[in-house]
């Protein structure tokens, strides 16, 4: 047993891993414990289908700003880098 293996036994969280998991913040030896690990334990397992369809449905619902917005948002952007600003549009200019 790893002395990751046992920091994960004494600190198993299944929602918490399993997000960090779906998320893809598991460094590469964490991850293919983990995936061992989904195997034999049920609320990982869920825990992960349920933060699949969670991205799923954020991703499906997601709706694009309207072309004049994301062309205004750019334009504050730019300014704001190129004058070495802070990128908050200062509210007092026109
Ligand atoms: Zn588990």
């Amino acid at each position: 047993m790893t002395r990751w293996t046992r920091w994960w036994l004494r600190t198993h969280d299944p929602e918490r891993n399993a997000a960090e998991y779906v998320t893809g913040e598991l460094p590469r030896r964490a991850r293919r414990w983990f995936e061992a690990h989904l195997l034999g334990c049920d609320e990982c397992w869920q825990e992960v289908l349920l933060g699949r369809l969670g991205r799923r449905l954020a991703e499906e619902t997601r709706e694009q700003a309207p072309a004049r917005l994301r062309d205004r948002v750019r334009a504050a952007v730019q300014l704001a880098s190129s004058a070495g600003g802070t990128g908050v549009p200062d509210p007092s200019s026109p």
